[in-house]
């Protein structure tokens, strides 16, 4: 074959295949960009609103493992149910009606759907950080449970942190948060001694989470203490007395003044209350270790 023969052969053997080889390259190339992208940087807890998807590590769910039990106080249907709720149980170191109805503002805003609204964007919250919630109840009964019964769940749950949530029925022209932790009571069937000291220290970051939260500022109707503190101590709650289990109420505000129930029935500043509430858990467990 001639020269110049040759390379025509050759040009048009190898340029078809030079053409079917770019096109497989470009087709892999085109296929590769298919393929997933390089993940972007995984969400981390300083991303507050970061879902934390199952199986995240541990940074991305710091409460994986931790068990808070929320309780909010009363029931929307307690109302309805008088003669269940004038039953007496045992409140560990005297008997007590099995619940109350709550208060409600002047305006006819209950105290039990304020609690509701309030620990479910706290279990909300405390969820996305990995933790296991569980509610004493969610408007999912006719009436109650018993105050008894609400210490009992926080008890049969293990709960590592348990926040029973409540407004409070105070005069008008007195405003303001408060946390109320257990006083030492060794007495019928309460012993909170093993509580006392975690319980403070639940309080105590509950405050601090409460007020950056909210903006709120600890009540002054219950003495200097609690205006400087916002935590006051109490041994005639069945929900503390028969807990096992670091254990607080905290009153968010007072339901009777018009200033505060403003706030109280405004579902962003209900929602702020919330992250609050799970703020000051989660500082807590992590503060446990
Ligand atoms: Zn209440």
């Amino acid at each position: 074959m001639r020269p110049a023969r040759r390379a025509f052969v050759a040009a048009a053997v190898l340029l078809p295949l030079c053409l079917a080889g770019t096109l497989v390259w470009l087709l892999n190339r085109a296929g590769g960009e298919q393929t997933p992208a390089p993940r972007p940087p995984a969400p981390t807890a300083s991303a507050p609103d970061a879902p934390a998807p199952s199986g995240a590590p541990e940074a991305e769910a710091p409460l994986r493992g931790a068990v808070v039990v929320l309780d909010p106080g009363h029931n929307p249907g307690n109302a309805e149910h008088p003669d269940e709720l004038a039953r007496l149980v045992d409140a560990g170191n005297h008997r007590k009606p099995c619940d109350t109805a709550g208060t409600a503002t002047d305006g006819g805003y209950p105290e039990a759907e304020f609690t509701l609204a309030v620990a479910r964007a706290a279990r909300d919250r405390l969820e996305e950080l990995g933790a296991t919630v569980v509610l004493t109840q969610d408007a999912d009964r006719p009436f109650g449970p018993c105050v008894d019964e609400r210490a009992a769940i926080g008890n049969e749950a293990g709960a590592d942190a348990v926040v029973s949530v409540h407004a409070d029925g105070a005069g008008p022209g007195q405003r303001g948060f408060h946390v109320i932790l257990p006083a030492r009571v060794r007495q019928g069937t309460a012993d909170t001694r093993g509580i006392t000291a975690p319980s403070r220290a639940l309080g105590t970051h509950l405050v601090a989470a409460f007020t950056a939260a909210t903006g709120s500022e600890p009540a002054r109707y219950l003495g200097p203490r609690t205006a400087a503190s916002g935590l006051d101590v109490r041994d005639d709650l069945a929900g503390l007395n028969l807990s096992a289990v670091p254990k607080v109420f905290l009153e968010c505000g007072n339901m009777r003044d018009p200033d505060d129930a403003a706030l109280l029935t405004d579902p962003r500043w209900r929602d702020r209350a919330g992250r609050g509430v799970a703020d000051g858990v989660a500082a807590f467990l992590a503060d446990r270790g």
